[in-house]
This record gives structure tokens, sequence and C-alpha cells, in this order.
């Protein structure tokens, strides 16, 4: 029973009772709205600190950048979690001087348990995933290729196909990246089975050999992403008198890139 729950009808009292009951209830009833947001509060503060240990964000800054850096695994490793953070910082400035140096500033890291994939990239932020991160440790550069898809911005209609825009982000892997050999990490050799559209790496390596033969070629396809201005018919052709598949021709006769 509940000592300070009043009689719910003081009908027969007399006027001074009935005051006095009332005063009770009010009190009562404040006593229970102090209760409730009392276990409101227990609840709030758990939740925070809950929050806490999972998602915990620190702010690292340094010169003109900056980089949230969220790690939503307590079990993951802190090694990994400061090369993630030391090669944003090595890497990103350098590209945003030579690709696009109205890039954000301001950019951030989501180490995530629940993401299935390698590492996602959308406007200024990243994903990785722990599973990932946490068996391929030494495979750093991921964050170069990704922070590589911030600087691109080339936005929705854009024109750009997939494997122009993958095909830059591991050719900037491939020349800017930190730790490729440490990572296995290598452009393939060149197959009769490749096309420039196969992508990722097997464009990276038309793109460094294009780049030694038309120095500054990749920065101007890049710009090309955000002026939209990307046209395949066209844009091989006024960047280097050829069409894509004489060039692509020349580079399978000679693929050296040394
Ligand atoms: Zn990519």
């Amino acid at each position: 029973m509940d000592p300070i729950t009043p009689p719910i009808d003081g009908g027969h009292k007399s006027t001074h009772n009935k005051i006095k009951e009332l005063n009770m209830r009010n009190q009562t009833n404040k006593l229970k709205i102090i209760a409730i947001l009392f276990l409101s509060f227990i609840g709030f503060t758990s939740s925070v600190m809950a929050l806490k240990t999972s998602t915990e964000m620190r702010t690292i800054k340094k010169g003109k950048f900056t980089l949230n850096f969220i790690c939503k695994s307590a079990d993951f490793s802190e090694e990994i979690n400061q090369k993630l953070i030391d090669t944003f910082f090595e890497v990103y400035p350098t590209l945003v001087k030579t690709y696009n140096k109205k890039s954000p500033k301001v950019v951030t890291f989501v180490v995530d348990p629940e993401y299935d994939g390698v590492a996602a990239t959308s406007d200024d932020k990243v994903i990785f995933s722990v599973k990932y991160m946490s068996s391929h440790p030494g495979d750093i550069d991921v964050v170069t290729h990704e922070v590589m898809h911030i600087v691109q911005a080339y936005g929705q209609h854009s024109g750009m196909p997939g494997w122009v825009t993958e095909g830059i982000a591991d050719y900037v892997r491939y020349a800017y990246g930190i730790d490729n050999a440490g990572a296995g990490w290598r452009l393939p050799d060149l197959s009769e089975k490749h096309n420039f559209q196969n992508s990722y790496r097997i464009t990276a390596r038309f793109f460094a050999w294009l780049e030694l033969n038309h120095k500054g070629i990749i920065q101007k396809l890049d710009q090309a992403g955000r002026d939209k201005t990307y046209e395949e018919g066209a844009i091989w052709k006024k960047l280097t008198g050829k069409t894509i598949d004489e060039l692509w021709s020349d580079y399978s006769k000679k693929p050296a890139l040394s």
C-alpha cells in the first residue's frame, strides 16, 4: 500500500479537512511528478553514458584541417584508430592542394561495426568497416582512396563515369599512398583481358601511364568532373589529341610505367 496516496473521495469530510486533503493531494502529485522526473533523469543519464562508451567522438585539428573521429566499437584497436587519423592528416592536405582547393576543411571518419563493406564516402564523411580494418590493419591507404572521393566532389549528374571516378581514386592511392607496399597493394600488370573501363586498379594503371605521357592530365580530368564537362567522345581528344580507344591501344603496345 502506498502511504502517501490520499483517499480518492473525501465528500463526507469537513471543509477544513477537504482543503487539507486537497493540499495533501497536490503534494502527493508533486512528489509523483518529482519521482517521474527523477526516474526519467536516471534513464536519460544512463543512455548518455551508454552512448559515450560506444560513440565517443574526438576532434583533431591540424592547421586548416579538422577531423571528427568516431569509433563506434569499444573493442576496436586504438593503434588502427591512430593510423587512420595520422593517414588523414598526412594525405588529405596534399590532395586538397593538388586537386581541389575548395574541398571541405572539416571531415568526419566513422569506424562502424555494423557497416559491411570495406569503406564508403558520402560528402565529407567516410565510414570504415571494423571487420575489414581489424583483419587488414596494414591496408591504411583505404583512407587515401576514400578521402580522394571527398576531394572529387563531382556530385550528381556530373557525367563522370564510375570507372573514371574510381580509376582516379586508385591512381591517387598509387601516387600518394603512404604504405601500399606494406599492404601488398599494387597496380596489376596489364593483361590482354583488361579494358580501360575495368575501373579501380586496372584503370588506375592506365591513368598512371597517361600521366607519364601527358603530365597534369589527371588533374584536368578530375576538374572536368566538378565542371560537369566530361564527354567521353570529346574530352580525351581535347586533352591528348587522341580518342580513348587510340590511347588504350598505345598503352597496350608500350605499357611500361617508367
Ligand atoms: Zn572508391
